[in-house]
Parts: C-alpha cells; sequence; structure tokens
C-alpha cells in the first residue's frame, strides 16, 4: 500500500536542472515528464518525502525491471 506524501515536493531534472512540481497523488513508482519542453526528460518517482527521483533512458520506458550495469 503506497502512502501518499502530503504535499507537492519539487525535484530537479537530472538532464536539464529545471525543478519538478511533484504532487502529492504521484506515488512512488511513477514516472513524471520534466516541464522543460526543450527536454522532455522521463524520471521515475523513487521516493517521497524527501523525494528522489532516477532518469529513465528512453529505451527503458517499457522495461522497468532491465538494469544494464554498462550501458553507452
Ligand atoms: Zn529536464
Amino acid at each position: 500500500m503506497a502512502t501518499m506524501a502530503k504535499k507537492v515536493e519539487f525535484a530537479t531534472c537530472p538532464t536539464c536542472g529545471q525543478k519538478l512540481a511533484v504532487y502529492p497523488y504521484v506515488v512512488v513508482g511513477s514516472n513524471v515528464v520534466c516541464a522543460n519542453p526543450r527536454c522532455n526528460t522521463s524520471v521515475r518517482v523513487t521516493g517521497r518525502e524527501p523525494i528522489r527521483v532516477t532518469y529513465i533512458p528512453i529505451d527503458q520506458t517499457r522495461n522497468p525491471d532491465h538494469r544494464p550495469e554498462s550501458y553507452g
């Protein structure tokens, strides 16, 4: 059972540094797209209160269990 956060938190986009508002209904495991239209990076919420996000490479969005050790 996910615990819903009680307030809006602000994550930082790992690509462009844009502040991203993460609303209370955004639970851990959700994906958030960067608010910067020129960036459009997807990040996954991995923790709340405090907020934590992790960058999701495009080719991983369909396979969340895949964990490349030495990609790129
Ligand atoms: Zn961004």
